[in-house]
């Protein structure tokens, strides 16, 4: 049985067929047919896939900014390298990150 999109999440009755389960974000209790916690990931859990990706782009992108930076001071040296290139490439990759994480996460 799908639950009611548009329903409240009904408190777990005694009895019931399916042992609840405790969210491991926010540690709810949550009905044994929930495939998602609602309070974390959104009724359908695509919140929940939006946020893994655009954490997962902003990780990436960290990573790749801070090796082009590393890349970019070795060439042409640290005390030529600007911060305020440096943050600018930081943040540009991180953009760029974020974005193709929440592309991926919405054409599934
Ligand atoms: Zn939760």
């Amino acid at each position: 049985m799908r639950p009611d999109a548009n329903a409240a999440p009904a408190p777990t009755t005694p009895g019931e067929a399916l042992e609840p389960i405790v969210c491991g974000s926010c540690q709810r209790t949550l009905p044994g047919d929930s495939r998602y916690c609602p309070h974390c990931c959104g009724l359908d859990g695509r919140r929940g896939a939006t946020e893994a990706g655009i954490f997962l782009g902003a990780v990436l992108g960290v990573l790749a900014g801070g090796l082009i930076t590393a890349v970019w001071s070795s060439v042409v040296g640290t005390e030529q390298t600007r911060w305020s290139h440096v943050l600018a490439t930081l943040a540009t990759c991180i953009i760029v990150g974020v974005v193709i994480g929440v592309v991926r996460t919405r054409k599934r």
